[in-house]
């Protein structure tokens, strides 16, 4: 294969100093070399945080923090009525960092631009009645009452990936920040242009300065110091990552969310609409390359409708249009780094010597750019391979056959891992029904992931290795919070009197139980 180096002009948004001033605000020394995914040039230096920048970044955000959570929540929610107009004014730069940092199509960039909108949309319709004091019954009706007050708890730490590094690092934040905290975030070193330009969009609102940090280094290096400094922390990352942070935080007594991997299953049924399945299957697989957590890495069919599917699917693999570009127009773009799309070739490479086909694709692709791999599609997986029950996380994807509905489900729930699965059919009934069956903490029924992630009402985490805790939903602001049970007792009656007789206080005392039960009193 020959290597035609690629012809790229970079982003005009994306000048050298725009890249400087936005790394400036990152403490650290000994640089790290960012670079443009497309064609491996330098695009800025990193610099890297040591254990004492981290800490000072953690003093500095807990200073600010003090006041930020005595501003009324009203205050606090203006700032993120003016970012969210901010935000979609500055999309377009956002996706051309994004794109250079990421190597991933236009199309997939923008809308991961519109993920902190959309969480600050939810937030704030929803964040002040969350966080208002809600009062509760005392135990003595009339004396005494309980209320539940919300507490932030002080300075959340986040680690994110380089996948989704603006949607992970900025809309995590947004409900932390909402809920008085301070956030001293540490992104990838591939990806740490995309949410530094958050954290200035969101100062440019108003967010007082300080209050939200950025580190950066490699995660062994940055996270010991993270974690120990921080009141809670948000991961999103792998599974073997995942435990490493979870331990952490557990010797800490701190509490931690943790966003991990998958093996997604899509099971088609008898009834589905084929072309749609199909079209939905290239999203699933080759979407932002094969790197999504939710994303399909495992296709179910039933042997009736086997044939006309892998027909069709093939087809419109080997018709995508993949390759580098700053314009809207290709539909599968890098993967992330070299090192990356040599870990998905293992995958493929290792399928391929214990007896799996390769039906398409299955090769890197360096005439298009340096961590290009083809959209691959496989047949005879079996859970011996690599890529038979670990995330592979790039754009290789195999298909099954399956004889009966329950043993689909049997194969989807045959993993360790539980972040998202797909079900298609005409009957939504019938479909409900296998997806309720599907171990999994999201389910779409003839969608692959977007109606469970852009559904920001509802709790979106992980069952089994996939994850602890969720984000969205109710629980995606208040795991961020302590909450304080302030009681008040207006009379001192509890307890025995001075002197009572204590047959007649335990008499009293239980009849006073049956009253309570019998009129709803708790
Ligand atoms: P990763 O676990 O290698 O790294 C994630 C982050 O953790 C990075 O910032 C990294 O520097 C840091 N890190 C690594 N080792 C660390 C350590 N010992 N201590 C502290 N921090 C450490 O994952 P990745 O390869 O960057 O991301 C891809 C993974 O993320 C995939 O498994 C994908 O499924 C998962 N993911 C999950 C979700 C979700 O919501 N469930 C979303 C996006 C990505």
């Amino acid at each position: 294969m020959t290597l035609t180096p690629v012809q790229l002009t970079r982003p005009a948004s994306t000048t050298d100093a725009f890249l400087r001033q936005l790394v400036a605000r990152v403490p650290g020394g000994s640089p790290w070399h960012l670079t443009e995914v497309y064609t491996g040039q330098l695009l800025v230096e990193l610099p890297q945080s040591t254990p004492d920048d981290i800490e000072r970044a953690f003093v500095k955000s807990r200073a600010a923090q003090r006041k930020w959570a005595a501003t009324p929540v009203r205050e606090r929610l203006a700032v993120f009525k003016r970012a969210h107009t901010i935000f979609v004014d500055n999309a377009r730069t956002v996706t051309d960092l994004i794109q250079v940092e990421s190597g991933k199509n236009r199309l997939m960039a923008i809308e991961e631009s519109c993920d902190p909108p959309m969480v600050m949309s939810h937030y704030l319709k929803r964040a002040a009645k969350l966080l208002a004091p809600t009062r509760r019954g005392g135990p003595v009706p009339m004396l005494t009452s309980s209320t539940e007050i919300r507490q932030p708890k002080g300075v959340v730490g986040i680690i994110a990936p380089w996948n989704f590094p603006f949607a992970t690092g900025i809309s995590d934040a947004i409900p932390a920040l909402m809920a008085g905290n301070g956030v001293v975030l540490k992104p990838d070193n591939k990806t740490a242009l995309s949410p530094l330009y958050g954290v200035q969009m969101l100062e440019e609102a108003g967010l007082p300065e300080g209050l939200f940090q950025v580190v950066c280094g490699e995660g062994p290096d940055v996270g010991p110091t993270l974690i120990d400094n921080a009141d809670y922390v948000m991961f999103t990352g792998s599974t073997a990552t995942g435990k490493v942070i979870g331990e952490r935080a557990g010797r800490n007594l701190i509490g931690c969310c943790l966003e991990l991997g998958g093996k997604n299953p899509m099971i088609v049924l008898a009834d589905a609409d084929m072309p749609e399945a199909v079209q939905g299957a290239i999203f699933g697989a080759f979407g932002n390359t094969g790197q999504i957590c939710m994303h399909i890495e495992r296709i179910y069919l039933p042997e009736s409708r086997y044939d006309e599917f892998k027909t069709a699917y093939l087809r419109k693999t080997r018709d995508l249009d993949v390759r580098a570009a700053y314009e809207f127009g290709p539909e599968m773009g890098s993967l992330v780094s070299v090192d990356h799309m040599r870990r998905v070739k293992s995958h493929v490479d290792d399928a391929v010597a214990k007896g799996a086909t390769v039906l398409c694709g299955g090769r890197p692709r360096p005439d298009l750019g340096p961590a290009f791999f083809e959209p691959t599609i496989l047949e005879g997986v079996t859970k011996d391979m690599l890529c038979g029950v670990t995330e592979t996380f790039g754009p290789v994807v195999a298909l099954h056959k399956y004889r009966t509905v329950d043993e689909a489900v049997e194969l989807a729930n045959d993993t360790d891992y539980g972040l998202n699965a797909s079900v298609w059919g005409s009957d939504i009934t019938a479909a409900r029904a296998v997806a309720a069956r599907i171990e999994s903490g999201n389910v779409n029924i003839n969608d692959i992931l977007a109606t469970a992630y852009a559904a920001k009402g509802t709790p979106s985490g992980g069952f089994k290795n996939s994850g602890v805790g969720a984000r969205h939903g109710d629980q995606g602001l208040l795991k961020y919070t302590d909450v304080q049970n302030m009681a008040v007792l207006k009379k001192q009656v509890m307890g025995p009197r001075p002197g009572q007789d204590p047959d007649k206080y335990v008499t009293s005392m239980l009849s006073g139980l049956k009253m309570m039960r019998r009129f709803r009193i708790r």
